[in-house]
């Protein structure tokens, strides 16, 4: 017999759209369950420094998810550190498949983010770990003074090089001739030592155990060349975190789950907040506001239908 939970909110995901979910649901008198397989704070926890969230001028991101977690902790929100592998709806309960039980709920909201791109190079396996990661702010303090390379043109590659560029030797990859990061960020680039590549790839990596070399190509030449490098950090963009939802039919081509700035999805009781969201603009202040929205409605949707 599966539990089917009264007066309890599922949220799945704890990043910064989800523990203001959380937070909003709960202070409107609803119990939430909180499902993570990581920890709290969500990507917050692997961005080096965050300068454009209202009310720090300056913050570590593990700092700013530990009170995002320390937020969570105050509101008592049951925090499972379980992954949530599929949801299913029959009637008006959906039920959230766990590695070993299924749980029934009235309301959900998910707000699973969304997951690095990898990079496709030769050699690229044999290196993870060993001179490839998608973490500055974990991996790179292992690199200092070496020779590393980012890849990519957006706001994540840009502001990653410049982290990095404080106690290493950065060069910076980008495919096209123009950069898709904020002009801020641009201006800040310019003024640092950072070795840059306009339109070329990363083509393949080389090196015994760790990575030394990495080749490069010009896109428009196609000429290639060699770079001493001990380790890659790809930053090229996202996708979303939806597979586990994949039999409610509610994302759109590129797998972002379709709702308007309500969070409300086309499936009554069903919520979704921050980036995972089809949405224009992926800020860690978009998501607390789509946190917010989701949360109210949701424990509206509850409180409509006596759940
Ligand atoms: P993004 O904005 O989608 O940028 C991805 C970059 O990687 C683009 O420059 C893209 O090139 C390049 N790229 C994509 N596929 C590639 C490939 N296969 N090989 C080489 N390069 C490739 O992703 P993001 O920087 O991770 O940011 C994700 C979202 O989070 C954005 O909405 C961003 O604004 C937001 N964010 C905001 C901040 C901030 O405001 N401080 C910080 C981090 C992230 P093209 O330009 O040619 O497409």
């Amino acid at each position: 017999m599966v539990e089917i939970k009264k007066h309890t909110l599922a949220i799945i995901g704890a990043g910064p759209s989800g523990i203001t979910a959380a937070i909003y649901a709960t202070r409107a008198g609803y119990k939430v369950d909180i499902y993570e397989s990581s920890i709290p704070g969500g990507k917050v926890n692997y961005t080096a420094t965050i300068e454009n969230y209202p009310g720090f001028l300056s913050i570590s991101g593990p700092e700013l998810a530990m009170h995002f977690g320390q937020q969570l902790e105050r509101e008592n929100v049951q925090f499972l550190n379980e992954e949530v592998l599929e949801i299913t709806r029959e009637n008006d309960v959906f039920f959230l498949r766990l590695e070993d039980q299924k749980i029934g709920y009235h309301a959900v909201i998910v707000a699973t983010g969304t997951k690095e791109r990898e990079l496709e190079a030769t050699h690229i396996e044999k290196f993870m770990h060993r001179g490839v990661s998608y973490c500055a702010v974990c991996d790179g303090p292992l690199y200092k003074n070496k020779d590393v390379i980012v890849v990519g043109g957006g706001n994540a590659a840009l502001e990653e090089a410049i982290f990095l560029s404080s106690f290493c030797h950065v060069t910076l990859i980008h495919r096209r001739d123009a950069w898709r990061a904020d002009e801020i960020l641009t201006q800040k680039l310019a003024s640092l030592p950072i070795t840059i590549y306009m339109h070329h790839r990363v083509v393949a990596l080389y090196g015994e155990k760790q990575l030394e070399q990495v080749e490069i190509e010009d896109v428009n030449t196609k000429k290639r060349q060699l770079l001493t490098c001990s380790c890659v950090f790809p930053y090229i963009g996202a996708h979303a975190n939806t597979t586990f939802l994949s039999s409610l039919h509610i994302v759109d081509e590129k797998g972002y789950v379709v709702a308007d700035a309500s969070c409300k999805t086309d499936i009554p009781g069903l919520f979704v907040a921050g980036d995972v969201r089809t949405k224009e603009l992926r800020q860690i202040v978009t998501a607390t506001s789509d946190g917010a929205e989701a949360g109210m409605n949701a424990a509206q949707y509850m409180r409509q239908n006596d759940f």
